[in-house]
């Protein structure tokens, strides 16, 4: 039957190119059919132009709302013309097929950015609906029918429509069915996407599905508008109280994953203290040493919960860089957690849980404005995640391997000691640089990030940098740091920072900061010497160094020594391996080889 005169359906907003793509068809013996405005401007340039009511014998209706909906044009499209019983269907119908859909949108995504923003029933007559389904049926039925979705296809389409090469013309024809796929995907996108803006905040019932959470702001205040959103399923993030920024919702996604997966592999509460979607620390619930109570600040609270105590030790590990931190919780917060965090300077808490009293404890936090965020512990993200930089969309699998103590089995080196302590600090250090911006090396003990360097370019720089803030935390725990002489009503990230200058070492302190460092103290202590330095430095052993990555020199693992490591844990890879080896074992190192790479961006 269509042997006769082959059919092209000319519907289209954008007029562009389209009175020449109708002078091709036209000239290439193709019948032209049309909805009302693009026939008409096909008909005024002289060019012979049916309307789409020829065929359905149905006039468009409801103000332009239906033109082309109807049997006559989807079942011309969409038969398959090798298939004896379309074919009888479309006899019975006295439908002809249709070989051509040339169709582009109303401009939706054009009408919803315009100022002032037209009101949602302006924005709902820009919803295209006969035109989506144009194009999504003409590319369904690819094998046969061509769709143009875009004026910049129509020169080539023309070209591939005449060709005797059936193969090219068959590979356009797939080509422009993506794109209309693509392009269909892209506006409905964009449609839910204002619907969910408009309608999320008026979700007033705790039935309802929300799937969006408006952002204060983007990475920076001028960055708005900002969302959070899912396309599937319910939004797992609700904030019980303040109002989340981009890099809390970063910090907080990041640092559920973390606490989720360290609490289920060591089978300990765990918490972890982000900034700027590092871990500054992260820990699990052993129980503190008195003088790691005192380290961390919390020596005033008596015997902590193992969740409490997680956090301790998560905020203990670097108390400078966790100022304003996003605190992950693996479980839900008792008391005595919320009671650790209302004193610190915190920007935000995500929990899968919050006792009632805890609650109340953190929503008085900041003036009311403290971020609560609870997540749905029984949330599982997709395989695929997306995100779109510099306008291109980049797709991956996620990173869901998971990290058990069956991945520190293969031990390289001479020694293979690894005690049942350290097992746990190796799935720490290694969890933490699964959620840490790469490249990273971090070091853990008892069970705990100790120094974490992130986002570092070279290697040994990561390991320089994590190295000097183990030493810092550890010489933290020096007795003269445990007990400076700090004028009453010090507060605490004051405390903090002088703690921080004095473990550096003040000499080269200018007499202007000299000033200010010394104010807070009672009696202005002494520098550690070289030798209380080094004396507390050799006592930190059994340090666990695990790196995101292999160790391309040598000088990583002496660097590492230095910081009290006695096991490295890191994949291959390296020319360098060997040589990296033979260090570690002069130092009688345990080296696991895990042969897992953990990029984290
Ligand atoms: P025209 O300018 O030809 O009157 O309209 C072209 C526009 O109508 C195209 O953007 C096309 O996507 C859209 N369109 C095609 N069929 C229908 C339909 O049945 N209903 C609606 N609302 N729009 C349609």
């Amino acid at each position: 039957m269509s042997a006769s005169q082959p059919i092209a359906i000319l519907s289209v907003y954008d007029k562009t190119g389209l009175l020449d793509l109708a002078k091709g068809l036209h000239a290439l013996g193709v019948r032209l059919l049309g909805s009302g405005g693009t026939a008409k401007l096909v008909r005024e340039a002289g060019l012979p132009i049916g309307d789409v009511s020829d065929i359905t014998k149905a006039p468009e209706m409801l103000g332009g709302r239906v033109k082309t909906l109807h049997p006559a044009v989807h079942g011309g499209i969409l038969a398959q013309t090798s298939k004896p019983s379309d074919v009888e269907d479309l006899k019975a119908q006295s439908i002809e097929p249709i070989d051509v859909v040339v169709c582009n949108l109303y401009p939706f995504e054009e009408t919803i950015a315009k100022e002032p923003k037209p009101s949602i029933a302006q924005a709902t007559e820009e919803v295209d609906i006969g035109g989506v389904t144009l194009l999504r049926a003409a590319a369904k039925n690819h094998e046969r029918v061509w769709v143009l979705s875009d004026p910049k296809d129509y020169a080539k389409f023309l070209d591939n429509y005449k060709s005797s090469n059936a193969d090219a013309a068959k590979a356009n024809r797939n080509l422009l069915a993506v794109k209309a796929f693509s392009q269909t995907a892209h506006y409905d996108d964009a449609i839910s996407n204002y619907y969910r803006q408009q309608y999320a905040s008026l979700a007033s019932n705790s039935t309802d599905v929300v799937q969006q959470l408006p952002l204060r702001y983007g990475a920076n205040p001028h960055q708005k508008p900002a969302q959070a959103f899912v396309t599937a399923g319910e939004m797992p993030v609700k904030a019980l109280c303040g109002s989340p920024g981009y890099i809390n919702f970063l910090d907080s996604l990041n640092a559920w994953a973390l606490v989720r997966e360290l609490a289920e592999a060591t089978g300990l509460p765990a918490a972890a203290s982000f900034k700027h979607v590092s871990p500054a620390g992260a820990a699990v619930g052993v129980p503190l040493t008195e003088l790691e109570a005192k380290a961390f600040f919390v020596d005033d609270l008596g015997a902590l919960s193992g969740l409490a105590t997680a956090y301790a030790r998560a905020r203990g590990a670097d108390r400078m860089s966790s100022f304003g931190d996003f605190i992950g919780l693996s479980h839900p917060v008792d008391v005595q957690t919320a009671k650790i965090i209302s004193r610190e300077v915190s920007d935000g808490v995500i929990a899968p849980a919050y006792e009632p009293e805890a609650l109340e404890i953190l929503s008085k936090k900041k003036g009311g404005k403290y971020c609560v965020l609870q997540i749905d512990p029984q949330f599982e993200p997709s395989d695929i995640e997306t995100r779109t930089v510099y306008g291109v969309q980049l797709q991956q699998r996620r990173n869901d391997v998971k990290i058990t103590k069956d991945l520190f089995t293969n031990i390289v080196s001479d020694n293979k000691e690894v005690p049942e302590q350290s097992q746990l600090d190796l799935l720490v250090a290694t969890l933490a640089l699964k959620y840490t911006q790469s490249n990273s090396v971090c070091y853990a003990k008892n069970g705990q990030v100790i120094g974490l360097g992130a986002g570092q370019q070279s290697r040994i720089h990561c390991t320089r940098l994590a190295g000097s803030k183990t030493d810092n935390f550890w010489l933290r725990q020096h007795p003269r740091v445990l007990s400076l002489p700090f004028k009453k009503g010090t507060k605490r990230p004051e405390k903090s920072n002088a703690i921080d200058l004095f473990v550096e070492g003040t000499e080269n302190l200018s007499a202007e900061e000299k000033v200010e460092w010394e104010a807070v103290f009672e009696q202005v202590p002494a520098p550690l010497s070289a030798d209380e330095r080094k004396q507390h430095a050799d006592q930190l052993t059994g340090v666990v160094c695990a790196s995101d990555a292999f160790f391309p020199f040598p000088d990583n693992v002496h660097r590492a020594k230095r910081s009290g490591t006695s096991f490295i844990v890191a994949p291959g890879g390296s020319v360098m391996d060997d040589a990296c080896v033979a260090t570690a074992n002069k130092y009688n190192m345990v080296v696991v080889r895990t042969n897992l790479r953990l990029f984290h961006h």
